[in-house]
């Protein structure tokens, strides 16, 4: 965390979770208000940044840095996780197994990132249930449960009908201002 005159706190969030389980276009959505021009690509930089006028009064300026696709290959390098403060850690509710991988990314960001990061536990996609409610693999109360049995926060977005995205970002950074 360092001063300035804009904001009095700068975090450092990143992105972790499965590939495809929609990381990109939830950072592009919530910085950009649009989704990503190359579906594929990570937003094209190391990370985004959006400065946030908090509730309580308050302003952060939140460093969100978004993975190159590495994770695929399970090669994301401890710069990604250095001096992290908070986590969006994403399944896709669609996705069995990356629900599964929620486990692996939780011990991660616990071994290389700060020992008290604050990770909200993001189900997305929740737009491909609307119209068949049999795509959804991971129910609500699944999801909540496990963010419960290990202290995470929870949320379910889609990126694409723009479902509680601001709200993900936002309650994760009100929450670090308020344990800091
Ligand atoms: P990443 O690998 O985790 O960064 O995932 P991307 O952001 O690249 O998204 C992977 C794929 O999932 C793309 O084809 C997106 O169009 C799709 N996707 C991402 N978010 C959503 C969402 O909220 N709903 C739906 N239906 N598709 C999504
Ligand atoms: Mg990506």
């Amino acid at each position: 965390r360092t001063r300035d005159e804009d904001y009095d706190y700068l975090y450092k969030i990143v992105l972790v979770g499965e590939a495809a389980v929609g990381k990109t276009h939830l950072l592009s959505r919530y910085i950009k208000g649009t989704l990503p021009k190359n579906p594929t690509s990570t937003i094209g930089v190391e990370f985004a940044t959006r400065t946030v006028p908090l509730e309580t009064g308050g302003t952060v300026k939140a460093q969100i840095w978004d993975t190159a696709g590495q994770e695929r290959y399970r090669a994301i390098t401890s710069a990604h996780y250095r001096r992290a403060v908070g986590a969006l850690l994403v399944y896709d509710v669609t996705n069995e197994k990356s629900f599964q991988a929620v486990r692996r990314w939780m011990e991660e960001l616990r071994d290389h990132a700060e020992p008290d990061i604050v990770i909200m536990l993001v189900g997305n996609k929740i737009d491909l249930c609307d119209r068949n409610a049999e795509v959804r693999k991971i129910t609500r109360a699944e999801g909540e449960k496990f963010a419960k049995e290990h202290g995470l926060m929870f949320e379910e977005t889609s990126a694409i009908t723009v479902v509680k995205v601001k709200e993900a970002f936002e309650e994760l950074l009100q929450k670090i201002y308020n344990v800091k």
